[in-house]
């Protein structure tokens, strides 16, 4: 057993962390009384460790091996094919690790990666980030999702390859339905999707109307075949981009839906800043879905990743505290309580919709926890620092130190 004293925890009051083997046992003022190893923490700041609830962790790191493109959506996916083709198990196991490896250095020890399976890479990314995330099973939780990329109706294969990525391993069902050619075959792709995940008994997230065009609306389908299967807070539903550009009247009804169906919305501003509204002049739309209004229904939503260094965003460093501060601002989270709903999206929020039963800083919750220099969550997020410490099931398993000098 052992603790972390005088910690300040994220809603400003000062406490004892004790942990007893990889679970939290105790938190509160003097609760480190007695408990022969404590770690003095004063002025710091304890976190549960961050949650990515969406990263691509197939595709990171090959930024500089594709051919440029246009910077869109569509560009990017078709650039990543020949890349894709020359995958091996070995390559997408090494890019994985370095950033599950790098984002454990950053306080993140839960990930949750969609993955490629389609006919043009077949099972290998998969096998590589399993295998990635076998290495790194010491320092980091990574569960994956089967996502059809190039469609399932578009790709045909791509189904059966779905079920044996499920079969192979992959803990969710994921999805593209707007990917689809037409609105049939869009519903046709999500009642699929949900037949997998029946037949399974897996979970569902989605990539889902990653556009600008606000007349594309598979979240409605998404919403309203959760509501049918009585898949209530089983599904997340991922960008969700076109919501932003949809008529006030379909935004109202199907946030409803989602709030209803316990629907979780991934959201990426940190790649969709960069990738929507390239077809904008003057006003250029900002490809962030609408935060503010699912936030006001009620509606669980998370800040990802989404990428490192790939196709479709050459930046990245697997840091959710930047990820926070990116979508902060793409989000307008300014106010005290904005800025506590930017570490929720990072922390609780993704939580809930990887349905981790044991996650947070409380009794019999697990010992994940990050610890940063700066006394508040305002100021961390402001500051930017890496976390000086971070533990994984109560075991210390990345320290950072930042050196300054000033010469006056
Ligand atoms: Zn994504």
């Amino acid at each position: 057993m052992w603790a972390l004293s005088g910690a300040r925890l994220s809603d400003g009051s000062a406490a004892d962390v004790v942990v007893d083997g990889e679970r939290v046992a105790r938190v509160g003022a003097g609760a480190a009384a007695g408990v022969p190893e404590v770690l003095d923490c004063s002025e710091r700041l304890v976190l549960p460790a961050f949650v990515d609830g969406h990263v691509h962790l197939d595709k990171v790191f090959i930024r500089d091996e594709l051919r440029e493109h246009d910077g869109t959506l569509r560009g990017a996916i078709q650039a990543i094919h020949e890349r894709k083709r020359r995958y091996s198990v070995e390559d997408v196991r090494a890019r994985a690790r370095a950033v599950i490896e790098e984002s454990v250095r950053q306080g993140t020890t839960r990930l949750r990666s969609h993955v490629d399976v389609d006919t043009i890479g077949k099972l290998v990314p998969l096998e590589g980030v399993l295998a990635a995330a076998a290495d790194c099973a010491d320092i980091a939780e990574v569960q994956t999702i089967a996502f059809p990329q190039e469609g399932l109706l578009r790709d045909p294969g791509a189904h059966e390859l779905m079920e044996a990525a499920l079969e192979l391993g992959a803990h969710v069902v994921g999805g593209m339905p707007h990917w689809e050619a037409d609105e049939a075959a869009q519903r046709e792709h999500v009642r699929l999707c949900f037949d997998l995940a029946q037949r399974f008994d897996r979970d569902v997230d989605m990539h889902v109307d990653e556009t600008d065009d606000g007349g594309v609306r598979t979240l409605e389908m998404v919403a309203d075949e959760a509501l049918k299967r009585g898949y209530t807070g089983r599904v997340t539903a991922g960008h969700v981009c076109s919501l932003a550009a949809a008529d006030e009247e379909y935004a109202k009804r199907v946030i409803d839906k989602c709030a209803q169906a316990g629907i979780s919305i991934a959201a990426n501003p940190v790649t969709n800043l960069v990738l929507q509204g390239r077809g904008d002049r003057g006003l250029i739309r900002r490809g962030t879905t609408r935060i503010a209004e699912l936030r006001a229904a009620g509606v669980n939503v998370l800040f990802g990743q989404d990428c490192v260094k790939d196709g479709f965003y050459p930046f990245g460093r697997g840091s959710m505290v930047e990820v926070a501060l990116i979508s902060a601002h793409a989000a307008h989270l300014t106010t005290h309580d904005d800025i506590a709903y930017a570490l929720r999206a990072i922390t609780e929020a993704p939580a809930q919709a990887m349905r981790l039963s044991d996650y947070g800083l409380a009794p019999g919750m697990r010992a994940d926890l990050t610890v940063m220099t700066s006394g508040s969550w305002e100021e961390a997020l402001r500051l930017q620092l890496p976390p000086e410490s971070v533990w994984f099931k109560g075991r210390l398993v990345a320290e950072n130190s930042v050196t300054s000098v000033l010469y006056h």
